[in-house]
């Protein structure tokens, strides 16, 4: 009752794989064997999973929205990942990987970080584990997000600027790669979602099944029948927090729904293409130059997505849409004031397709998963809202 794996080479179907300098393909083929080793021993799944609890605060609950419901037509449940320490399933994947480090002798994370909240759960694990943290961020983001950039130096992660091409995410990427190469006796590259080469998008994605696994059996405690939800609906940039939710319901009649920003809908709006050492998705233009994604949540702004959701739309088993900006702004005043629960921009798309789609979703369980708490974002929205 799960996702499947990819093939040895890191395939999904047609996408994934290893697109990476020479140079780099021993140390990810030894984080594959490190990992593969990890996640099958029993101490290294105590160590995390206690860590998990004691720390992060695991299990987070699942909320019944009961003001909301009835306003929809249909029973709306939330994944509260919003709980998290530090605010976000982020810290679900940097937990694990920053043990991984240790367990492979290396005292140095490098991260990359576009809205700065990667970095942020990066500098935390490497604070609580005591390894040195280097995190790249593009120039623009770091003028943009200068709250997160102080948080990481509180937390004695050193910010590095990536002054390259458009100064952004995809930038930062690039230059925590180029770093991963010079260093990597010492370094572990802690990537922040299901992308990049093998192994990481199955690696990030095991991490992140915390969030399905918890999910499937809190739906089996709370809800009649078969005890699953009809639809489970996810944001979507990377996809990791979609892919660990979706991965307690795969194989299952659930629909699984994952949902892009309009401006940055790599699934929706892309063709295949290679980046950052995978095939997939990718928003670019027509001489193969990836194209800047836009949207009001920087942490959705990736003009590419992980692999295996792309194996999941081209396979049919997942289906994607598209919200615009309105919609979303919308959509998070309305879970403020009807639930008292002020969201992420981010997981704001996925409630912003449940409002638009609710005419077709009358009487039906749709579970969403919370990724993130909106505190990050509310000096944008008062901004935006005047
Ligand atoms: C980073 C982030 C995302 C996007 O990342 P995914 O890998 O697509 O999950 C979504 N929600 C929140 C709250 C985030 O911080």
């Amino acid at each position: 009752m799960s996702l499947a794996d990819p093939t040895p080479a890191g395939r999904f179907g047609e996408f994934g794989g290893l697109f990476v300098p020479e140079t780099l393909v021993p140390a990810c083929q030894e984080l594959e064997g490190a990992f593969r080793d990890a996640w099958s021993d029993d101490t290294f799944r105590a160590e995390l999973d206690q860590l998990l609890r004691d720390y992060a605060g695991r299990p987070s609950p699942v909320t019944e929205c009961r003001r909301l419901s009835e306003e929809l037509g249909c029973r709306l449940l939330l994944k509260r990942e919003d709980l998290n320490h530090t605010g976000s399933h982020k810290i679900n994947n940097v937990l694990g990987q920053a043990l991984l480090a240790r367990r492979m002798g290396k005292t140095r994370l490098v991260a990359e970080t576009g809205a700065g909240q990667h970095g942020v759960a990066t500098a935390t694990a490497a604070a609580l584990l005591g390894l040195e943290c280097v995190v790249y961020m593009g120039e623009v983001d770091m003028r943009r997000q200068e709250l997160n950039v102080f948080r990481m130096r509180l937390l004695g992660a050193e910010v590095r600027s990536a002054t390259s091409g458009s100064r952004t995410l995809k930038d930062a990427i690039n230059e925590a790669m180029r770093d991963w190469v010079a260093t990597v006796e010492t370094t572990h590259y802690c990537l922040g979602s299901v992308m990049g080469p093998h192994p990481y998008p199955w690696l990030v994605r095991e991490l992140q099944t915390v969030i399905g696994r918890e999910a499937r059996r809190q739906c089996a405690e709370r809800l009649g029948g078969d005890g699953l939800p009809d639809v489970v609906t996810a944001c979507v940039g990377g996809g990791s927090n979609a892919i660990g939710i979706f991965s307690g319901f795969a194989r299952t009649r659930v629909e699984l729904v994952g949902v892009e920003p309009a401006g940055g809908a790599a699934i929706g709006r892309g063709v295949p293409g290679v980046v950052h050492g995978m095939k997939s998705y990718l928003m670019q233009d027509e001489w193969g130059q990836v194209l800047e994604a836009h949207s009001v949540s920087a942490g959705l702004d990736y003009p590419g997505v992980g692999p295996e959701h792309s194996h999941l739309a081209a396979a049919g088993l997942a289906r994607y849409e598209q919200v615009t900006d309105a919609e979303v702004i919308e959509a998070f005043q309305v879970l403020s004031r009807t639930e008292g629960i002020i969201p992420a921009l981010e997981p704001a798309h996925a409630i912003a397709w449940v409002l638009r789609a609710a005419p077709q979703l009358q009487g039906a369980t749709v579970l969403v998963n919370l990724s993130g708490r909106g505190d990050k974002d509310v000096a944008q929205m008062m901004d935006l809202l005047g």
